[in-house]
């Protein structure tokens, strides 16, 4: 066998409106697929997963007719051309089975490989060791390969008022996933006389298709991680999974000048003050702190390695530019900010008057909302540094959320 035979085309399920998961968070507006998983989309993780594995061959993603987003749209464009395999999307029908049709004809038109594998894009984590099963087993003469795990609760079998009627053996019942591969040519036919009759077999997976025509289907080991997102709380747990939280603190000091006059300016807001700062940047001590605690947050050093001073590109810079740049990194990771947190320390000017106004342009800066950006300030009761008007201080923390994986490339 070369390695051509190899290869297994994947079809990725994506056109269900996720009824169930809706039901359950009406404030959701979007198809779970469609969500964020550890600040990636759902869809994504799957594409991530399987383009990436070794024998891959080539993708059709099927995604609902009309109503997508264009930036979901966009976001799914931009991440088929950085993969490695063809991806290719194709409207979705109005039913699993007739999703899965519409993704095997886009295939069929594309010179398909031997093997197809359709997964349900509502199991984002894909593990390469199922992959390597399923593909095993189809290459070792069955027709399909699918996923199972063993049934670890009681099962009860009921009559229709609920009562138990026995206790179901439940050594010999598996729990199934996908993706569930199959002989192209095999589910192709299979599809094709399912849509001949006028599409009446109903079942609720591909491999139920095959047993009824009765082609040899065999269970591999399936994992815990392809669960399936139904409800809204399965995202919230596998997010809890998928993500760290992260608080790191920043601090900064600049020094009151004798010779230039203020204003100065405090968290991106110019302050009427006698007299003005000695710093490189415009010294604002607030934007420099919270710059250095989401830096923190990513282990990525501090403001200093980024926007050294001995550079004289950075001479009276406008600091939000630097806040800015941490920010982004967070985004670049995939993460987001929960919360910044900032205490200003002097003895004057006072920050109260200007609480609101400094919040506002916080918001501005860093495009969080106020409820996620905490201002605070406090005199040293005229001790030390501060509390004699030499300069102003400023502490600073921040919290993000962030994928798992962060750094684990290190
Ligand atoms: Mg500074």
């Amino acid at each position: 066998m070369n390695a051509e035979q190899d290869k297994m085309d994947f079809v990725i399920l994506a056109a269900g409106d996720g009824k169930r998961f809706l039901s359950a968070d009406p404030s959701s507006r979007r198809a779970k697929q469609f969500q964020l998983l550890a600040g990636r989309m759902v869809l994504l993780h799957s594409l991530d997963s399987i383009s990436q594995w070794p024998s891959c061959g080539q993708i059709v993603i099927v995604l609902p007719q009309d109503g997508v987003e264009v930036d979901i749209l966009n976001s799914l464009e931009t991440a088929a051309k950085a993969t490695t395999v063809p991806i290719s999307f194709t409207p979705g029908g109005a039913s699993r089975s007739a999703s899965t049709w519409n993704g095997l004809k886009a295939l069929s038109a594309l010179i398909p490989n031997k093997l197809v594998a359709i997964h349900d894009a509502a199991r984002p984590l894909v593990p390469h060791q199922v992959l390597n099963e399923l593909l095993l087993a189809c290459t070792g003469g069955a027709d399909g390969a699918i996923p199972s795990l063993p049934m670890t609760d009681t099962v009860k079998h009921v009559d229709k008022t609920n009562k138990v009627l026995h206790t179901v053996d439940r050594s010999a019942l598996r729990r199934v996933q996908t993706p569930q591969a199959f002989s192209f040519d095999k589910l192709f036919r299979l599809h094709q006389t399912n849509v001949d009759k006028g599409g009446k077999q109903t079942v609720t997976d591909d491999a139920g298709l095959a047993e009824a025509a009765g082609l040899t289907v065999v269970c591999v080991n399936g994992a815990s991680q392809l669960e399936k997102i139904t409800y809204a709380e399965d995202l919230n747990t596998m997010q809890n999974q998928q993500t760290e939280m992260r608080t790191a603190s920043g601090f900064d000091v600049h020094r009151f000048s004798t010779e230039k006059p203020g204003p100065i300016m405090i968290c991106g807001v110019a302050i009427e003050h006698e007299q003005g700062l000695m710093a490189h940047s415009d010294g604002d001590v607030g934007l420099h702190a919270l710059c250095d605690a989401v830096l923190g947050t990513l282990s990525l050093g501090d403001i200093g390695q980024h926007f050294p001073p001995s550079d004289p590109k950075w001479n009276a810079s406008s600091s939000d530019q630097f806040l800015q740049f941490a920010l982004e990194k967070v985004k670049d990771a995939g993460g987001y900010v929960t919360l910044l947190d900032v205490t200003l320390i002097c003895e004057d000017p006072k920050i109260g008057p200007h609480r609101d106004k400094i919040r506002q342009r916080l918001s501005e800066i860093t495009g969080l909302p106020l409820h996620r950006l905490s201002l605070k300030a406090t005199t040293s009761e005229r001790l030390g540094f501060t509390g004699r008007g030499e300069g102003i201080a400023a502490l600073a923390q921040a919290t993000v959320c962030l994928p798992a994986s962060y750094g684990r490339q290190e």
